[in-house]
């Protein structure tokens, strides 16, 4: 998820609410109403809008899939680690065991 908010240029993050116009682009909550309150168009196509035809955007099914992704990886990460760790420790058991023989 990249998108980007017109108003502040700021990308949109996990717990930001997004608005939208009818012309489908997005914007912070904050920042579109706060810019409908002077201006009556979008930002960045200059189609005429108001505050009461602004609807939330969700973006639950994109965010939830990058998170997992990361979550995934760092779970990976500590099982490949530990797994090394393992067949170490099982080499040192096996010259160990090499010696007593
Ligand atoms: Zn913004
Ligand atoms: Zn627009």
């Amino acid at each position: 998820m990249h998108a980007q908010c017109y108003v502040c240029q700021e990308l949109f993050g996990d717990s930001d609410v997004v608005m939208a116009p009818q012309c489908g682009h997005t914007f912070h909550k904050t920042c579109i109403t706060q810019w409908l309150r002077t201006k009556k168009s979008c930002p960045t196509c200059r189609q005429t809008t108001s505050n009461k035809k602004l609807g939330r955007i969700f973006f639950d099914i994109a965010f939830s899939v990058e998170v997992n992704s990361a979550d995934l990886q760092q779970k990976l990460d500590e099982m490949s680690r530990e797994l090394n760790t393992k067949v170490q420790l099982k080499q040192k058991a096996d010259e160990e065991l090499r010696k007593c023989q």
